[in-house]
């Protein structure tokens, strides 16, 4: 088995038979999805998010 470390959490997993490699899961492979469109981890300014994202739908 190839090992490998999920570079969001850091927890151990494997290649084979994981369909969110290199992540460990669905949720942090989200996690890591969600800071690459918004350029940077920005969790901690939840009202800015918001409020970008409101933007953005209605400028679509
Ligand atoms: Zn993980």
């Amino acid at each position: 088995m190839m090992r490998i470390t999920c570079p969001i959490c850091k927890k151990r997993t494997t290649l084979e038979e994981n369909p969110w490699r290199p992540f460990c899961s669905k949720r942090c492979k989200l996690l890591d999805f969600g800071a690459w469109i918004s350029g940077d981890y920005r969790i901690e300014g939840n009202e800015d998010e918001e409020e970008d994202e409101r933007r953005d739908n209605e400028d679509i």
